[in-house]
């Protein structure tokens, strides 16, 4: 993938991290913040332009849910910009061989979104409180990931009307009946969600990952 004016970056790098105890995509790993390893990442695979959304040197501020932090990442994204990433600071280890899979799938220009995804391992369970109401085919389930890569127009426009509660992006292309499609992701590519998870993210890194 060469580096180009038409395809921007947005790293969204703001939230309270409740789940994790305090901001996250400032929590250390191996001696730099999450962000950082994550911004590296995006530049490393040739993006110039990538936008930092949160409380951080040169970012812009964040907002309540990270739909709002993207929007607002978004508003820094010049019009005539083709194609934009998103990508969570929470994501440390992606690496420049996703994105690069990500940018090409984009390119060809069948869709208007692009998510990396890995199938499910688990056994799925539908529950109601701790009563198992019935087990999930998980045959055609995925779970995905960031960097995920959108038309800038259409995620402008699914920004725009899209789901409240999203809780990435591609929802927003969907909701709008925009045509989202697969990579194949990478099982390293771990959100950092619980402080345990940085023990992994670690391990992963000494491994030669991230
Ligand atoms: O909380 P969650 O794991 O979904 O966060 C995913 C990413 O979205 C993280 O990188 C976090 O910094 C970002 N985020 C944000 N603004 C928010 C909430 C989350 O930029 N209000």
């Amino acid at each position: 993938m060469s580096a180009s004016a038409d395809l921007w970056a947005i790293l969204v790098a703001a939230g309270s991290g409740a789940r994790f105890g305090g901001p996250k995509h400032e929590a250390d790993l191996d001696g730099e913040p999450l962000w950082v390893h994550a911004e590296r990442v995006l530049r490393s695979s040739g993006l110039e332009d990538v936008v930092v959304v949160g409380d951080l040197p040169g970012g812009v501020a964040g907002g309540p849910r990270r739909r709002d932090s993207v929007a607002r990442g978004l508003a820094e994204v010049p019009d005539d910009v083709e194609f934009v990433l998103v990508h969570d600071a929470a994501r440390p280890l992606a690496s420049p061989a996703l994105v690069g899979r990500v940018v090409d799938r984009l390119r060809v220009g069948d869709a208007a979104g692009v998510v990396p995804a890995v199938p499910v391992r688990d056994t799925l369970k539908d529950t109601a409180d701790d009563v198992v109401i019935g087990s999930v085919d998980r045959s055609s389930l995925v779970a995905v990931q960031t960097p995920q890569g959108f038309v800038t127009a259409v995620l402008r426009r699914a920004h725009d009307v899209g789901e409240d509660d999203a809780t990435d992006d591609a929802m927003l292309l969907e909701a709008i009946g925009e045509r989202v499609v697969t990579v194949p992701g990478d099982p390293a590519n771990l959100k950092i969600t619980y402080p345990e998870d940085l023990v992994l993210a670690r391990l992963l890194r000494s491994s030669g990952h991230g």
